[in-house]
């Protein structure tokens, strides 16, 4: 080791663990919380996973054991969306991938296997990166954009309001939580032609509420918020989709759903460790009740944070418009970038991070996933209370 080695590099390879109570309350948007029972879990079972002899770390993703943490994952999602937990369901049911790539990668494969003609709802950063690869894949006119609240700073969803398609559209594309301005459709869309196949971008809502897959082909995300570490894409999609070949025939390999349905998310190396992950945050997730009751949690706590928002109007000066605020993710400013800094500045002072807004919105973003402590929300709502009445 060269003499300029930093202190991390030289640090001894056995440390003594932090505990629990050192940790901060997180409430960044993500990667976010983990469910300390899960990182419990997991740091018990790091070195050797029960009957599998070796870490979940080392195992093959051709063994037993790790097709076991597989069906696992499987399980415990068909059980908190009613999916079909393995491969081959009917027409009706909905099969769990977990892919790579993040959300990012199914923004692409997405156009790729439907064509030209799909329709995006852009609310917000993350429906205009969907809308864009759609565009890329097939030109300007190859996607068409019926809802917008761009004009307004994207503070609002379509919660209300009906979306007029023409009826042809291969499918209707929307992020049902948008995760840097804090809103939140969390009942599909009214649409003009009701029969159009739903495409749901849930990153940041996934695992959180109940969803009526009904009338969806697809819903995906990036599992590091609600469902599980970085690196791990979740994708629900109905067989005859998942199966079927792309439009575009020149689509590599590995962007191709019957690619990873036909081989039950196996064709290459999946992120194997971030499955185990999903596997007990899934499971985790139904031993607290379930979508139900994670939803009824999440409703609760939101609810408080807000209505503290609400009491101080002129102080805490949400973004999101009230008919659109998202459970998960909370925006707000203050009236001067002083007053923001130095409510995030105490708001560390009581061990709360991850506080600080987007940069494209500003201000305060709290993220309330499902892992994040009833702890975590009481400490921000006392902050909330306590700053504004020191200003007040
Ligand atoms: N969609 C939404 C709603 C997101 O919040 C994010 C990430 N924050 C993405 C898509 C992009 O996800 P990924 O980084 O997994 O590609």
């Amino acid at each position: 080791m060269s003499s300029s080695s930093t202190a991390a590099e030289t640090a001894p390879m056995t440390m003594s663990h932090p505990r629990a109570e050192e940790r901060l309350l997180h409430l960044g948007a993500g990667p976010s919380a983990f469910p300390i029972e899960v990182l419990e879990r997991a740091r018990a079972e790091l070195i050797t996973l029960p009957g599998a002899g070796m870490s979940p770390l080392e195992l093959s993703h051709r063994s037993a054991p790790f097709e076991e943490l597989l069906l696992r994952a499987q399980r415990a999602f068909a059980a908190l969306y009613g999916l079909k937990a393995y491969g081959g369901g009917g027409e009706e049911e909905h099969e769990l991938l977990l892919l790579q790539g993040g959300a990012s990668l199914q923004f692409s494969m997405i156009p790729l296997h439907y064509g030209a003609g799909g329709a995006y709802i852009n609310t917000g950063t993350w429906s205009t990166r969907a809308l864009k690869e759609a565009r890329i894949a097939w030109g300007e006119e190859g996607a068409s954009e019926p809802w917008s609240s761009e004009s307004e700073g994207f503070c609002r969803a379509p919660v209300t309001e009906q979306i007029t398609l023409k009826g042809d559209e291969p499918y209707l594309h929307y992020t049902s939580n948008n995760t840097i301005y804090g809103t939140q459709l969390r009942a599909h869309p009214a649409l003009s032609c009701e029969g159009v196949p739903l495409v749901i971008d849930a990153s940041s809502d996934l695992i959180s509420r109940p969803l009526d897959l009904s009338r969806c082909d697809l819903v995906y995300g990036g599992a590091q918020k609600n469902a599980g570490p970085a690196g791990v894409t979740v994708v629900m999609g109905r067989p005859e989709l998942l199966r079927r070949a792309p439009v575009e025939r020149r689509c590599p390999t590995t962007l191709r759903y019957q690619t990873h349905a036909k081989s039950n998310s196996l064709y290459h190396t999946p992120p194997t460790f971030g499955v185990y992950l999903v596997a007990l945050v899934a499971e985790w997730a139904l031993a607290q009740g379930g979508l139900e009751a994670l939803n009824a949690r999440a409703e609760r706590r939101a609810g408080e944070v807000y209505a503290l928002l609400d009491r101080y109007p002129s102080l805490y000066q949400g973004h999101a418009s009230p008919e659109s605020r998202s459970l998960m993710n909370v925006t707000f400013r203050l009236p001067s970038p002083e007053l923001e800094e130095r409510f995030l500045r105490e708001a560390s002072a009581l061990r709360l991070t991850g506080l600080k807004g987007h940069r494209s919105v500003g201000g305060v973003r709290a993220s309330l996933y499902n892992a994040v402590t009833d702890e975590a929300v009481e400490t921000l709502v006392r902050h909330l209370e306590r700053f504004a009445q020191a200003g007040s």
